[in-house]
């Protein structure tokens, strides 16, 4: 009796805190079976559209949907969406108890697209609404995004206390949130928790997901200047002002929560070696297109933008792809500390950002297509 009385409280908890709810265009919030993977939410396609009337089937594993004419088929087994016949893309999917389960995302982006409703993620709700809430782009790729430090190594500490590594975390995932809501774009994460990451594995996790894009985040400080503050992007190159190299000295700094000897010789040789150019152009592109929209949208550190810099990161040694680093704001400002721990921050700094990088990727498409 102990025993079901008590999976049945952590069921109803993981219910509680993963769990999705669709709110109808009446209001009322209609619960959805949801389960949890690697950080991401799973629906069933067939239970969103049984509530929503829509006239879809379910056999053997696949889905179909059928609306204003158009086709969509989900295969349980590959994944592949196709529409009318066309492929559109690859989901994540599960099917459990013969019952099959779609990344909750790309579902609802799919469902934007193709009905003439627009579904809108808020935390753990979506929106059912008749008004387009926001853009959707027809982009693909992948990208990586880098929540700089964790685990043991906090990186820089504001005046009140405030870990870099966890603003980084929060601004990473909001970051991701925005992107993946507005595009067929896919966002990894280096890291979904407060766990160390060494420097080497960052890049390589980037490499591995063949990502078009990397982009560490970061919060800068500047400890003999208390009144430094706004926000800044960084690409691959030697640095050239003395600022530059402060923010490349902390940065770098992170060698000495390395685990090994061997590990922190093989940085420090890296560091010194010669700096790969291949992909120095695109890289300080992004930091430009970015800077644009940060400086129309970030409203609150808006006036504080500092523009792009070079400076020699190891984190952003060996990406094979274009790679920035973010410093968002100011740590050691206490203004900035205080915005820095903001989920509207989070919100106003990743949607700018994220819009940034979906329309680079946009222009310049995917390198691995
Ligand atoms: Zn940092």
């Amino acid at each position: 009796m102990m025993r079901i009385y008590s999976t049945l409280l952590v069921f109803l908890w993981i219910t509680s805190l993963h769990g999705l709810s669709l709110v109808g265009l009446s209001g009322k919030p209609y619960s959805l079976d949801t389960i949890t993977r690697e950080g991401r939410s799973f629906i069933r396609p067939a239970q969103v559209c049984d509530f929503l009337r829509f006239s879809a089937t379910t056999e053997q594993n696949s889905f179909t949907l059928v609306s204003q004419g158009d086709t969509l088929l989900v295969d349980g087994h590959s994944g592949v969406v196709s529409h009318t016949g066309d492929t559109l893309s690859r989901a994540r999917v599960y099917v459990e108890d013969s019952l099959l389960f779609m990344e909750a995302r790309s579902f609802f982006s799919l469902l934007t697209e193709l009905t003439s409703f627009y579904f809108v993620f808020q935390k753990d709700t979506v929106l059912v609404s008749r008004e387009p809430q926001l853009p959707f782009y027809d982009v693909s790729g992948v990208v990586v995004v880098d929540p700089g430090h964790g685990g043991r190594d906090p990186g820089a500490i504001g005046p009140q206390g405030t870990y870099e590594k966890d603003v980084v975390l929060s601004l990473s995932k909001a970051l991701r949130d925005y992107i993946e809501s507005v595009s067929h774009i896919t966002v990894y994460l280096t890291r979904e928790e407060d766990v160390f990451v060494p420097l080497m594995d960052r890049t390589a996790f980037a490499n591995e997901k063949q990502a078009d894009l990397f982009l560490s985040v970061h919060a800068n400080a500047a400890l003999d200047n208390k009144n430094a503050r706004g926000y800044k992007l960084f690409f691959l190159a030697e640095a050239e002002t003395e600022m530059e190299r402060q923010v490349e000295e902390r940065e770098n700094a992170v060698i000495e929560y390395e685990t090994t000897d061997a590990n922190r010789g093989v940085i420090e040789s890296i560091l010194s070696d010669m700096m790969s150019t291949e992909y120095q152009k695109e890289s300080q592109e992004f930091t430009i297109h970015s800077l644009e929209t940060l400086d129309r949208s970030v409203q609150s550190v808006a006036p504080f933008g500092n523009g792009v810099g070079q400076a020699n990161f190891f984190v952003l040694r060996g990406a094979e792809m274009p790679a920035v680093l973010v410093e968002s704001a100011f740590i050691s400002h206490p203004e900035e500390e205080k915005i820095l721990r903001t989920s509207s921050f989070y919100e106003e700094f990743g949607s700018a950002l994220g819009s940034a990088v979906v329309s680079f990727l946009e222009i310049n498409g995917s390198f691995y297509e």
